[in-house]
Formats: C-alpha cells, structure tokens, sequence
C-alpha cells in the first residue's frame, strides 16, 4: 500500500523514514507473504519502494530470516543491489523472526536462536561484503532498547489503539490508550513500568561489559514474561564483536565502501 499517493500525504505529515519487510527472493516471499487473493506481494513491495524512495530520508529494508530462508538471503541482496535498493537513502537489514505471541508458536521450530544468529550475521555480513553489498552496521551505544521503553513511542494498531510493545498490538486489554483520546490513561501502570525499565535492576546486565550496546535486550522478555519462553535476549554482540569490528573496518578503510548510516 506504500505507493506515491501515500508517501505524499506521508511527507506531508513529516513522516521522514520508513521500513518496509521482505521474507527473501521473490518465489520464497510470495509463498510467505501472500495478498488474499493468493498472488505474491514481492513485485508490488519492489515497485513500490522504487516509486517512494525519494519521498523519505530512508527507507530501511528489514529482510526477515528463519531457517526456512537463510540459504536465499545473499540471493535476495544481490537482486536488490540489482533494482539499486542498496544505495543512498535505502538500507536493507538482516532481522530475524521471532515467536511474538501465542498465535505464531507454531514457528518457534524455523527460528534461529541467538548463538546460531551471531554466527550467521557474521558469515552474512562477509558474503555481502564480497558482493560489494554493505550491511555492516556500527555497534553504538543506545540509552534504550525499542519503542516499547522510550516515552513517546508507540505502535498504533487500525483501530488507533496505542501500545509500547510490539508484541502486544491487537491485545486490547494490554493498549494503554487509544489516539482518539477516549481510553486516555488507560494502563497506566503498565505505561509506567514499561518506561521505568532499567536494566542496572538485573544483576547479571548489571555486570555485563555489552550493557550500553544492549541496554539489557528485549524488556519484554525480562520484565513481563510475555511468552514464557525462557529466551535470552542478549545482544548478537555479545557472541560476535570482534569479528564484526574487523569487518567494519575493512569496509571503513575500502575506498567508496562506506559504512551504511547508523540509526
Ligand atoms: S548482553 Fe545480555 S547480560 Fe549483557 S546487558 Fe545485554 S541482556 Fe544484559
Ligand atoms: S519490548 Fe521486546 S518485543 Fe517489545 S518492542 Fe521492545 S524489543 Fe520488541
């Protein structure tokens, strides 16, 4: 739905970046990610992206990775380098998919754990390199983790319900208010802890040398246990660090190979 008409009216309200997603090369994305009337939404999110791309400072381009996908994702870069998709305002990511509710349980199998994802993300990122693609990003000190823990985020769902958490959107019980005013300070002690999040209150972040790349990883997962899954949401950092600092600065020192913008 990202076309011309809508970045325009998105421009206008000042709508300066935007992220769009890919579930890999075209005949994997289309199987993942069909419109309801079955055909694939690839070539619609390509077109897409190609038409809007100057109305926006950056458009980041998340590619989602599971084991289903992870063989196909090189492939993917190499197409989007193709359609220029890697070059000046966008910036394609690896991202991994992640069991986010109940709902989607049945995927936790094709999910990468986080070892497996440092160990990948470090491969990824040299096969890219070689192609002359560049998804090496900076690791850089953050004062926060995500939305969900910084005071004026909020993921907004259809019906203007505001959330903090990603993982809670479309649970109307857990929204904290709702953009039309009418549910105003719903929540808010959910609000409150959720902006209270501090990672020194954990012994083990605490004392750890990754906290300020980090901020203690996801606070869903340390302060509400949404999913009962006892995983660890430690920073890819913490297993690869000094493999991606050589890269990037390889990638630093290569002349007109520069770093993809940090966000
Ligand atoms: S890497 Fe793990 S232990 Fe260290 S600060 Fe992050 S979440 Fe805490
Ligand atoms: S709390 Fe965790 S799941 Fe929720 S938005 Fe933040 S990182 Fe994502």
């Amino acid at each position: 739905m990202l076309n011309a008409k809508i970045a325009k009216e998105l421009k206008k309200l000042k709508v300066k970046t935007v992220q769009i997603t890919i579930d890999g090369p075209k005949e994997i994305h289309d199987k993942r990610r069909p419109l309801i009337n079955g055909k694939g939404s690839f070539d619609t999110i390509i077109n897409n992206v190609k038409e809007v791309k100057d109305y926006f400072e950056h458009i980041s381009i998340r590619i989602n990775i599971d084991k289903t996908n992870e063989d196909k994702i090189i492939e993917l870069l190499k197409y989007l380098k193709n359609e220029r998709l890697t070059e000046g305002n966008c910036s394609p990511y690896l991202a991994f998919v992640d069991v986010s509710t109940e709902v989607c349980r049945d995927i936790e199998i094709n999910c990468i754990d986080i070892k497996n994802r440092s160990k990948y993300m470090e491969e990824k990122v040299k096969e890219a390199y070689e192609e002359g693609i560049n998804i090496i990003k900076y690791p850089t000190p953050m004062y926060s983790q995500c939305g969900a823990v910084k005071p004026n985020s909020f993921v907004i769902d259809p019906e203007g319900y505001m959330y903090k958490c990603w993982h809670e959107v479309g649970i109307k019980t857990l929204a904290i208010g709702n953009i039309k005013g009418n549910e105003k300070n719903k929540n808010f002690d959910r609000y409150l802890k959720w902006n209270t999040f501090n990672p020194l209150n954990y012994e083990e972040c605490k004392n750890c040398k990754f906290l300020p790349l980090c901020m203690g990883g996801c606070p869903d997962k340390t302060l509400f246990k949404y999913r009962g899954i006892n995983e660890e949401s430690c920073t890819m950092y913490k297993y690869n660090l000094e493999e991606m600092l050589k890269m990037h600065l390889k990638a630093k020192l290569k002349k007109g190979f520069l770093p993809i913008p940090v966000k």
